[in-house]
């Protein structure tokens, strides 16, 4: 069965009483409001993981995400964070290859697969990203492009490791844009990924895997974004970062 699934990623936001509260409320909000089968996954900077992590404990909806990870084990990497680390302070996801990240940090393809062998091996969750800039849609280059990425980081990865694996779809015009995707172009994309995916894996691997939506999802679309057949849910950036229109969303299932 493909699990439902809301994510928050909240980037570089937040400080550390900031971050306790929202995941507090957060917290409160999923117990007493979500009653669906939904997995809520938080992901606060570095430094607060583990406080964050302490406090979604008591709630067996509410799991801890990293949003990004070294592709080494350990060693002279300075200011890196490996995925043995994570673990170590109850992480169980992993943001990888946030357009973010390809952009200011020129993550390329073999750098993010390397980054979802580490995170795999340490039995964490990846959540891997993808997406299209503007001038790839407006050249109605999009398919292939997500088509690639899929292809140049994750068809390397065996059934195993790929069943671990939760893709994200978020078309860079539309993130922090205020621009959504409409459900229809959400619904054909996702339906695209997962037939590469089923080219890439096993079928039913394929089928069984998470795929969200990300990119200016909001109270007022995610409902019809969530009805989309592919799309099992979604990852949140600005919305996440306020505990009301967060759990509004997780509620819109
Ligand atoms: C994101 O960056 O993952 C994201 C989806 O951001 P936003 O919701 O703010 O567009």
């Amino acid at each position: 069965m493909r699990k439902r699934i809301v994510a928050g990623n909240w980037k570089m936001n937040k400080t550390y009483e900031e971050a306790l509260s929202l995941v507090s409320e957060i917290d409160n909000m999923v117990k007493d409001e979500v009653n669906g089968d939904v997995t809520v996954i938080v992901a606060p900077p570095f430094p607060f993981l583990q406080s964050v992590g302490k406090l979604t404990q008591g709630n067996d909806k509410l799991y801890l995400a990293a949003q990004n990870v070294s592709e080494h084990e350990s060693g002279a990497y300075t200011g890196e964070v490996s995925a043995s680390m994570l673990k170590s302070v109850g992480t169980e996801y992993v943001i990888i290859g946030h357009s973010e990240r390809r952009m200011y940090h020129h993550e390329d393809a073999q750098t993010l697969y390397k980054k979802l062998k580490a995170t795999i091996a340490q039995g964490l969750k990846p959540i891997f990203c993808c997406g299209e800039p503007l001038e790839e849609r407006d050249a109605d280059r999009h398919f292939d492009y997500v088509g690639k990425q899929l292809h140049d980081s994750l068809s390397y990865l065996s059934n195993e490791e790929f069943d671990q694996v939760i893709v994200a779809y978020e078309p860079i015009w539309a993130i922090g844009t205020g621009r959504t995707a409409s459900s229809q172009q959400a619904q054909e994309m996702h339906a695209y990924i997962r037939e590469q995916l089923s080219r890439m894996f096993d079928a039913e691997a394929a089928f069984n895997c998470s795929i969200l939506y990300g990119g200016s999802c909001n109270p007022g679309n995610a409902k019809e974004l969530f009805a989309q057949e592919d799309v099992d849910g979604g990852l949140i950036g600005g919305a996440s970062l306020k505990s009301r229109d967060f759990a509004d969303i997780i509620k819109s299932f």
